[in-house]
């Protein structure tokens, strides 16, 4: 078999070969239909299967309460950020927002062209690098909706507790967390999530809605962009993402193998602590980006104490079969992307190459 990298790419991610290697097997023939997954209606019983066992799989594995639909859209988290307002902000109302970096600005740029909006919390003067304190949060009269980003993909940035917002429906981007740990579920109405990081390839935004927000999309909006279409027709509307919605399937099935959401997340924080350790250790060689009550388990952002270094570190790290260690061209840095399928040995790996390359340059 070829060698496999250590993969720490933002997203799209590394996959579990088991993953890789089950789909290969399926890849020619699915399910003794004598064609593959991608060659068949999505109106046959065979796909109507996969796309009913993964919504169960879902539903089991990350608590989903049954007054919620779980949908597999397409567009991206990107098309999320208009399709949320356009359906939830009604006239008059107002879009709350937490402001916590690069993606949850995406998100408040594109709701400020559907209607009013607001910042409620932000920690912009910190230039991101901690999740606000939100125990005082206030809300503003005639709020639709509060928006975090649970986890900010490019500063490394995670809540490790969501706000409570009593009747008012939250609205979590978790598309680098998503079932990396248990969340409480009912607290939100509307989660949503790429597939890229955590659960699969591109290709499927997966919504999870409150049933009751899902019935509200405004009469004039066009089918496509409605939540209701998607409910009403169990995300078979128009041609699903058939094959990313099965990569997903696969997925889910071995979170499961692994013992679940409670199991993968302690998997994550040890994979996460070998790498956080070799900068807490490092004796200020390796600076974290983020506060340390606010770092990620999903990015960890980190910095040396010269450009040429952190140039020097991408180089050699990529000479020695690491990839996806440059940090976003926004911010600079280094950033490695630990979600669910990087394996602990990667993480070993890059936290011996991390130790042996400060002895050699410290
Ligand atoms: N939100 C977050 C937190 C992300 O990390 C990303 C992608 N990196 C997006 C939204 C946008 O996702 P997409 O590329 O699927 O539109």
């Amino acid at each position: 078999m070829t060698k496999r990298a250590y993969n720490f790419n933002a997203g799209p991610a590394a996959l579990p070969l088991e993953v890789l290697q089950q789909a290969q097997e399926q890849f020619v023939e699915f399910g003794g239909a004598g064609m593959s997954i991608m060659e068949m209606s999505h109106r046959s019983s065979i796909y109507e299967n996969v796309n009913n066992e993964t919504q169960s799989l879902l539903r089991e594995l990350f608590g989903i309460p049954d007054h919620y639909k779980t949908l597999f859209l397409q567009g991206g988290a990107s098309t999320q950020f208009g399709m949320i307002p356009m359906n939830l902000l009604s006239e008059g109302k107002t879009a709350a927002f937490v402001q916590t970096g690069n993606w949850s600005n995406k998100a408040i740029k594109e709701a400020k062209l559907i209607g009013k909006t607001a910042i409620v919390a932000t920690s912009e003067e910190n230039k991101y690098t901690r999740i606000p304190d939100l125990s005082e949060l206030k809300l503003p009269e005639e709020t639709a909706y509060l928006h975090i980003t649970s986890n900010e993909t490019i500063e490394g940035i995670q809540y490790s507790e969501y706000p409570n917002t009593g009747d008012i429906p939250l609205v979590g981007d978790m598309s680098s967390d998503i079932l990396s740990r248990p969340v409480d579920v009912s607290k939100f109405g509307l989660i949503y999530a790429g597939a890229q990081k955590n659960l699969g390839p591109s290709g499927v935004t997966l919504v999870i809605i409150r049933e009751d927000l899902a019935a509200n999309s405004p009469k004039t909006l066009s089918s496509m962009l409605r939540y209701d279409t998607h409910v009403n027709n169990n995300s078979l509307y128009n041609t699903p993402p058939s094959f990313s919605v099965y990569m997903v399937n696969l997925m889910l099935k071995w979170i499961a193998s692994k013992g679940g959401v409670s199991a993968i997340e302690q998997y994550n924080r040890d994979k996460t602590n070998l790498i956080y350790d070799a900068i807490d250790s490092s004796g200020g060689f390796y600076r974290g980006a983020a506060d340390a009550a606010s770092r990620s388990v999903m990015n960890i952002t980190f910095r040396i104490h010269t450009e040429e270094l952190e140039k020097q570190f991408i180089k050699e790290s990529e000479a020695a079969g690491f990839v996806g260690l440059k940090g976003h061209r926004d911010v600079g840095g280094l950033r490695a992307s630990t979600y669910n399928a990087v394996p602990l040995e990667s993480c070993k790996a890059l936290a011996a190459f991390m130790s042996d390359f400060q002895q050699r340059n410290g």
